[in-house]
């Protein structure tokens, strides 16, 4: 595995990140939504570093993928508060196509959000098949699968401190291990 970014970049990245949120915001109350899993551990690091008084809420989506490619997209909104009238945040670990983002911000515009913004650790150069864009992004990475600080591949490595590029041979690898 090749190191992307080392702790130390990801908590420079992850302050940067809350300061022009706290930028943006000021001390207007905010409502920061996590799309589990992959955000959990830049939701726990974000959500602590913001100074305006917050509520916290989650909502899971998962792509049902073969591999590493993106599927289809499946989102569980059973454990959502309630956003009705709110600025919403939402929080993700990585854009890359954009349809993960885009069928949320929908959704909380669904529920009655008064405004809905979106933040993520990553953002992929590759081609976006959305129109929109996240409006916080901590990162820019290169179309490579990442694991570590959330990022899962078949669940393994979130607990990784630190975020690193899986090769074609360790994906297989792993894949191959958990089948045993
Ligand atoms: P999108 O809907 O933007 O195509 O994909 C977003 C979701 O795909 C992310 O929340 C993440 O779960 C997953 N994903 C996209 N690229 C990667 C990657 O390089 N590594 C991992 N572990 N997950 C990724
Ligand atoms: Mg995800």
């Amino acid at each position: 595995m090749r190191t992307l970014l080392s702790e130390a970049d990801l908590n420079e990245g992850v302050e940067k990140l809350a300061s022009k949120i706290d930028d943006h915001y000021g001390d207007r109350p905010l409502t920061v939504i996590a799309i589990m899993t992959g955000s959990l551990v830049l939701f726990a690091d974000l959500i602590r570093r913001l100074s305006m008084p917050q509520r916290v809420g989650v909502v899971q989506a998962s792509s049902y993928r073969t591999g590493t490619t993106s599927g289809e997209l499946h989102v569980d909104s059973a454990m959502m508060i309630d956003v009705k009238g709110r600025d919403v945040l939402l929080v993700d670990d990585i854009f890359d196509t954009g349809k993960t983002l885009d069928r949320l911000c929908g959704m909380m515009h669904d529920f009655g959000a008064s405004s809905v913004r979106t933040a993520v650790l990553l953002q992929k150069r590759t081609e976006h098949i959305v129109n929109m864009r996240p409006d916080f992004v901590a990162f820019e990475i290169p179309d490579e699968f990442v694991v570590g600080y959330g990022l899962d591949y078949l669940d393994m490595y979130r607990n990784l401190p630190y975020l690193a590029i899986l090769e074609p041979v360790e994906i297989a690898a792993t894949a191959a291990e958990l089948e045993t």
